[in-house]
């Protein structure tokens, strides 16, 4: 039967429905994925778990939240009209404005009708017999689909520390990533954050200007930058929009998908001094460019060291309590290798009378209680506790989905000791899935948009190639997977990461392999392998005649976008 002609969704007692593509999630990935396949004639049912479309932007709704790379940047390229009509106000965009362009997105690419929302996707089971995907979801759906691609995001599955006594605290709890849309007001409130990474960072302020006291309570202290935050200059916006398309190509081909002057030298070849004035003027300048201050920051153990004791001495510039100050200063994994923080006045907010540093590493958090938290040298009255205690990255949301491949195998046991990927994109013995941004690519380690864009346009381009070479199935070799996992575990051996315990190696989750999740060898040089491999007719995967053909294409509402990639 032709896909297109039975795309409806099952729902409660409605028939299954066949689609060639199933896309799970509806954030920056699923929204482009969908765009992109629907513009191939394919019949496409996106599902996502939140009540909108957004994804990250949908569910961190807590105040201060924004993007730390500029805005200009952290925007999709594929279309040159909507880069060109839709405009920015800030340097670094907050939550609503992110949320209201990816809502410009939607209606602009007709997006809405395909997307399934309220849905979560709990399994999904290879059937060798037909090639397809047999995919359920929570209300008791079932469609297939030819393709499925996670769309699930690297940072989407919650972490709630699951302290002894969580249900007993009588106030109110509230998680970063899963903010009440109709907002919180702490004015006159006794308020706990826990969790003093990038989301911390960016609520603690604000929080600190409306609570009665705001405590703090901080394991490990992160290295954080100021952001410098400002009104777009409209001169450099136009600027910008002028020579987008050439700006864009170069941020392909950098390290970290966006344009930053890289110092060529070594931090430790240069004199105390010319390191202060560089460092300074990087400080000056805001943002995570800071980390570029030197060729070696990020590779260099001692050269890392100059720059976290340029931040320490930063912090101790701006804290006037000699004993906060220390507190706030890292001293246990280089600068960088946990994500860099971007802040507005962090390091300030604890100059306030209302706000309260709790060091949990000396004094771990021992339960809640009906009125608030007792550490184990003292007890905190709270009405409200904020966690900001981040997530479980990159494979989270996919063992949150029971996936089986070939012989009923499931993904969560073949990754019971790492995630096994070939370029984080495709998984032996899971032949036509996909996952963008998937563990072994880059995917955070720079500008997710550029990884992302890279990924579907990748997907849509291999979906092209087996439907004009009438094939049915990719999937990547066992042989092509072993070298790819060592060639990121390799590559991850020659960073700095793995000397942290970040979440960029599942250190934040109890009885997580212990493993670089991102590949580190940078976005261009990744993007680089990705054409050469599609460039030599899909090396590193087997393909698979077919014995079915794609569905006759739909009338495409796409078929209206003027210009596209
Ligand atoms: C607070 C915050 C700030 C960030 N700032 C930046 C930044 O400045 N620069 C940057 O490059 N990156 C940033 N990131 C990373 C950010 O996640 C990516 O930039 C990007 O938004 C990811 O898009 P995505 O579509 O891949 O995933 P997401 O936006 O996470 O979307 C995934 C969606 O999939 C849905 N989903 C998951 N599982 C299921 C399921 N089983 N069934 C149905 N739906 C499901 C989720 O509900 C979610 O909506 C930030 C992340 C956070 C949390």
């Amino acid at each position: 039967m032709p896909d297109a002609q039975a795309n409806r969704v099952k729902t409660g007692t409605e028939p299954a429905s066949h689609f060639d593509a199933v896309i799970v999630g509806a954030g920056f990935s699923g929204l482009y994925m969908l765009h992109r396949l629907r513009r191939l004639g394919l019949s496409v049912r996106v599902y996502e778990a939140g009540g909108d479309l957004g994804g990250t932007w949908y569910w961190n709704r807590y105040p201060g939240a924004r993007c730390d790379i500029d805005s200009m940047n952290y925007s999709y390229s594929f279309s040159h009209e909507l880069e060109q009509e839709w405009k920015w106000t800030e340097r670094y965009a907050t939550q609503p404005e992110i949320l209201r362009y990816l809502d410009h997105v939607a209606d602009r690419f007709e997006l809405r009708q395909d997307i399934q929302f309220e849905t979560r996707v709990t399994a999904t089971v290879f059937d060798e017999a037909t090639n397809r995907w047999a995919v359920q979801t929570d209300g008791g759906g079932h469609v297939s689909a030819r393709f499925v691609i996670m769309a699930t995001g690297c940072l989407s599955a919650t972490k709630v520390p699951d302290f002894k006594g969580l249900d007993t605290f009588q106030g109110t709890r509230l998680h970063t990533s899963r903010w009440p849309r109709e907002g919180v007001d702490f004015t006159g409130q006794r308020v706990g954050v826990i969790g003093t990474g990038s989301s911390g960072i960016q609520v603690i302020p604000i929080i600190a200007e409306q609570a009665s006291h705001l405590y703090v309570f901080q394991r490990t202290p992160s290295f954080s930058v100021p952001a410098r935050n400002a009104p777009l200059d409209p001169a450099y916006v136009s600027q910008m929009k002028e020579t987008y398309a050439e700006y864009r190509r170069k941020a392909r081909e950098t390290r970290a998908g966006v344009i930053m002057e890289v110092n060529p030298k070594s931090a430790l070849e240069v004199s105390p001094e010319e390191r202060e004035r560089a460092y300074q003027a990087r400080w000056e300048v805001g943002g995570t460019s800071f980390l570029a201050t030197f060729s070696d920051v990020m590779a260099n153990r001692d050269a890392n060291e100059t720059a976290a004791e340029f931040v320490r001495s930063r912090i101790r510039a701006t804290v006037r309590d000699p004993a906060v100050a220390e507190a706030l200063c890292p001293r246990e994994y280089p600068l960088g290798t946990k994500r860099i923080c971007v802040d507005t006045h962090y390091y300030e907010t604890f100059n306030r009378d209302n706000v309260t540093l709790v060091d949990v590493k000396a004094s771990p958090i021992e339960e809640l209680t009906p009125t608030g938290l007792r550490t184990r040298s003292a007890e905190y009255a709270l009405d409200r506790i904020v966690f900001a205690t981040g997530f479980d990255a990159f494979t989270g949301a996919l063992f949150n989905i029971d996936i089986r491949g070939r012989a009923n195998a499931s993904l969560k046991r073949k990754w019971a000791d790492g995630p096994r990927s070939y370029l984080g994109l495709s998984i032996a013995g899971f032949p036509n899935l996909f996952t963008i941004t998937g563990p072994g690519s880059p995917s955070v380690f720079g500008n997710a948009i550029v990884s992302i864009e890279q990924h579907v346009e990748w997907i849509s381009d291999c979906i092209t190639y087996l439907r004009e070479h009438r094939l049915e199935c990719i999937e990547a070799t066992a042989q092509a997977e072993d070298e790819w996992v060592s060639h990121v575990k390799e590559v991850a051996g020659r960073t700095l990461y793995p000397l942290a315990n970040s979440w960029y190696i599942g250190a934040n989750i109890p009885g997580k392999p212990r493993v670089l999740l991102p590949y580190a060898g940078g976005v261009g040089a990744y993007r680089k392998k990705c054409e050469a491999i599609a460039a030599q007719g899909y090396e590193g995967f087997t393909l698979t005649r077919a014995g079915e053909a794609f569905s006759t294409p739909p009338p495409l509402p796409s078929a209206r976008i003027p210009s596209q990639r």
